[in-house]
């Protein structure tokens, strides 16, 4: 692990030809106490240590993936717009999607779909630029019809937490792909809608069965949390964050994607995760899930 702002790892083969790469787009500092929700701190704090702040150091992580012969972005990191002082809260170094792509050789025309697994500002922040264009000019953005009425909706809660003027940018400008539910965007990629950290959170999936696949071709799964699993430290289906909108729905969705994934193998990737990825989630034998040796 190094520390460097930008940085795109090594691709990765699943299962229907899809090649998968991080994107490290900068760093954010959230508060450990909000992050970590109902856990309390001695259990945390085995993992991780929080700074003179209450702060804890996690990544801004996004995906390109390749399938198909299109280019996939998952996650758009906070982006440009905000404030100084908001950065400073926040601890934010970065962030900005399409200096990150550029820093590492890679141009943001060339993405066909943006996927937002949910619109908190450090997701959906780079939807659009200073200017009010969408960063990704060629791009269908993907977003969960839930998560477009939640933002849109009335509940106090929710108030100036989602990013919906970058949405309605974005609707305006023709480039919204609003989905409903599990949806293929190409053969080998698909979105979940699994709700629990707000009301239409989703995760993305990562290759298909090959039944008649060469041999030798790979057959790995692997999938992206999004918010619901935002670190490997929160593998543990019961530790809801401050910021899960809907904690019982969360709890409920980790524990029957947890399981399927240790059991069929998936690799994970985790969106503010700071180590290495992706990883596998295992088994204990007292009935939890942590991650894989
Ligand atoms: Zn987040």
């Amino acid at each position: 692990m190094t520390d460097s702002l930008h940085e795109l790892g090594d691709a990765r083969a699943f299962a229907g030809g899809v090649s998968v790469r991080v994107l490290r787009a900068g760093w954010f500092r959230p508060d450990a106490g909000g992050f970590f929700g109902v856990v309390p701190q001695p259990f945390w704090s085995r993992f991780v240590q929080a700074d003179e702040r209450g702060r804890i150091l996690c990544r801004l992580n996004l995906l390109l993936i390749e399938a198909a012969g299109k280019r996939i972005l998952v996650e758009t990191g906070t982006g440009e717009r905000m404030t100084d002082r908001q950065r400073e809260i926040k601890g934010v170094e970065g962030g900005d999607p399409a200096e990150a792509l550029r820093a590492v050789g890679e141009d943001p025309a060339s993405i066909d779909f943006v996927v937002l697994t949910h619109l908190h500002y450090d997701h959906a922040g780079g939807m659009v630029d200073a200017a009010g264009r969408p960063v990704f000019a060629n791009a269908r953005y993907v977003v969960q019809r839930d998560e477009a009425e939640a933002a849109h909706g009335d509940e106090l809660r929710l108030g100036g937490i989602m990013e919906v003027e970058q949405l309605d940018l974005v609707r305006a400008a023709g480039q919204l792909a609003e989905v409903n539910g599990e949806v293929e965007l190409v053969p080998g990629v698909r979105v979940i809608r699994t709700g629990g950290h707000t009301r239409g959170s989703q995760a993305v999936l990562i290759g298909i069965e090959r039944p008649g696949g060469r041999a030798g071709d790979p057959t790995d799964r692997a999938i992206f949390w999004g918010d619901l699993i935002p670190t490997r430290w929160q593998i543990p289906v019961r530790w809801t964050s401050a910021y899960d909108d809907y904690p019982i729905d969360a709890i409920e969705v980790r524990n029957e994607l947890v399981r399927r994934a240790a059991a069929e193998g998936w690799w994970c990737y985790f969106t503010h995760d700071p180590g290495d990825q992706p990883i596998r989630i295992q088994a204990t034998d007292k009935g939890g899930f942590r991650a894989a040796d």
